[in-house]
């Protein structure tokens, strides 16, 4: 705390993993011994830097850019980009805190990183944003590579972002090092599935979840914030498994349609048309928008918040355990704040952590980088078999530590416990770096 005064989401998510890795650091005096927490709370790199840029109307703009590279222990860097004004130092320690975890939990050999800009793409033109993103990476290059670090998309970063960054890159170092970056097109490197990754793994691990109840999504009503990539295909794959997923929203407001949602129209909007969540309901007469209140009030069984931290706080989670939610699966990052992941456990409510529900998009974007080493590409059919399986292997670890350290049932205590074991032993083994 005394170094970072101001850094209230990083606390808040460290003071999260710490408090529930308590049974695992008891039990292991060597860790104490060998300052690994001290270490794990320090990232290795941080880089901050100016991204001046020029805007349509001729005028000097100027953002700040970031890099956290939290841990390499387990592997290289591997950590999304985020652009939005909200991103300060505090939320990309945050998330790359948090990335540490969760890609020590896919088991794929990757280390945390975030990083990102305050940069608003709302509003900005094509060109505006490949100005932006060249410029961003004009900097940013010297700091990563295949075996170094390796960025991909979130919040403000899709595809369109990524093929600019990537352009870049490879003016910059006369090299088509494809693994530099995950998150590309399909023709240029990318792999499938990377873009439904993130969602389908949500909803993955929600069957997992409820599977061990002897239940299912099939048949349920799911109530899902957001509109952007997680939730797109959250929402596709809680409809192919027979769910029925009926809100999105966007910063502007929500939509519910109790007839389910229209993908195609939703995907229209939001992927071609970068348009206001408002629009849909112009265009759907089962549709309401709502400006003013809160998504959360909607009655639905499974809940899938995949839009931004802190977006589901206490009171939410009362509304929904009254309106009988019976499971939670963050699609985002912490988007539920401490109080109401504690009202969830008090109700009995299923209740996946991000770092485990929301792994998937980085265990694909790392079978991205197998396929860039490999020079193969591999079927979309082979690519999801292998996401399911990877989710299935998340959840059976998380389950399996809840119970090892004496919280059964208790995912947020075992998505922490798994991954820190991991991430802990590599430190240990490799010395006090
Ligand atoms: P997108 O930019 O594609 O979509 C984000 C969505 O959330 C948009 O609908 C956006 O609305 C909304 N949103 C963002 N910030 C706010 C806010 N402050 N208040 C209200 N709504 C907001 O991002 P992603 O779908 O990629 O990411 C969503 C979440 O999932 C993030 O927490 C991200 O870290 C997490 N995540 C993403 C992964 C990925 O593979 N993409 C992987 C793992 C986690 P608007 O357009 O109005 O801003």
């Amino acid at each position: 705390v005394a170094r970072g005064p101001m850094e209230s989401e990083f606390h808040q998510a460290v003071s999260e993993v710490l408090e529930s890795i308590a049974p695992v650091v008891a039990g292991h005096p060597e860790y104490v011994e060998a300052g690994i927490l001290e270490r794990l709370v320090e990232p290795e790199r941080q880089i901050m830097f100016r991204v001046p840029w020029v805007d349509d109307d001729g005028a000097a703009r100027v953002n700040r850019g970031y890099r956290v590279q939290f841990n390499s222990a387990l592997g290289p860097f591997k950590g999304g980009l985020r652009f939005h004004p909200s991103v300060n130092l505090s939320i990309m320690k945050f998330l790359g805190f948090e990335q540490v975890f969760k890609n020590a939990l896919t088991g794929q050999g990757i280390g945390g990183a975030k990083g990102g800009s305050d940069f608003d793409p709302h509003g900005r033109s094509d060109a505006e944003v490949m100005r932006f993103c060249q410029s961003f990476m004009t900097e940013l290059y010297r700091h990563i590579g295949d075996q170094t670090d390796v960025p991909a998309g979130d919040i403000g970063v899709g595809g369109r972002e990524i093929g600019y960054l990537f352009g870049q890159y490879r003016r910059m170092t006369n090299a088509h090092q494809s693994g530099v970056l995950t998150g590309k097109g399909i023709g240029w490197g990318g792999a499938q599935v990377r873009t439904e990754a993130t969602g389908y793994g949500a909803v993955y691990f929600l069957q997992e979840m409820l599977d061990v109840r002897g239940d299912s999504v099939e048949g349920k009503t799911a109530i899902v914030s957001g509109s952007g990539n997680v939730a797109i295909y959250a929402i596709e794959k809680l409809q192919q498994l027979g769910a029925k997923p009926i809100t999105a929203s966007d910063s502007s407001g929500f939509i519910v349609d109790e007839a389910g949602i229209d993908l195609d129209l939703l995907k229209e909007l939001k992927e071609a048309g970068r348009e206001r969540i408002s629009a849909y309901a112009r265009r759907r007469p089962s549709a309401r928008f709502v400006s003013s209140g809160r998504v959360w009030e909607v009655p639905g069984q499974l809940v899938i918040p995949c839009a931004t931290q802190n977006e589901l706080g206490s009171d939410d989670a009362a509304a929904l355990v009254r309106h009988g939610v019976i499971a939670v699966a963050e699609g985002a990052n912490m988007p539920c704040t401490p109080d109401a992941v504690e009202a969830f456990a008090q109700a009995g409510v299923l209740f996946a952590p991000g770092k485990a529900a929301n792994a998937g998009g980085v265990a694909v974007s790392a079978l991205e980088m197998a396929q860039n080493a490999a020079r193969e590409h591999w079927s979309f059919e082979e690519s999801e078999l292998r996401l399911r399986g990877i989710m299935a292997d998340i959840h059976a670890a998380a389950f399996a530590a809840a119970e090892r350290y004496g919280h059964p049932g208790d995912y947020v205590v075992g998505a922490n416990a798994a991954g820190f074991v991991r991430v802990a032993d590599a430190m240990l083994a490799q010395g006090l770096v």
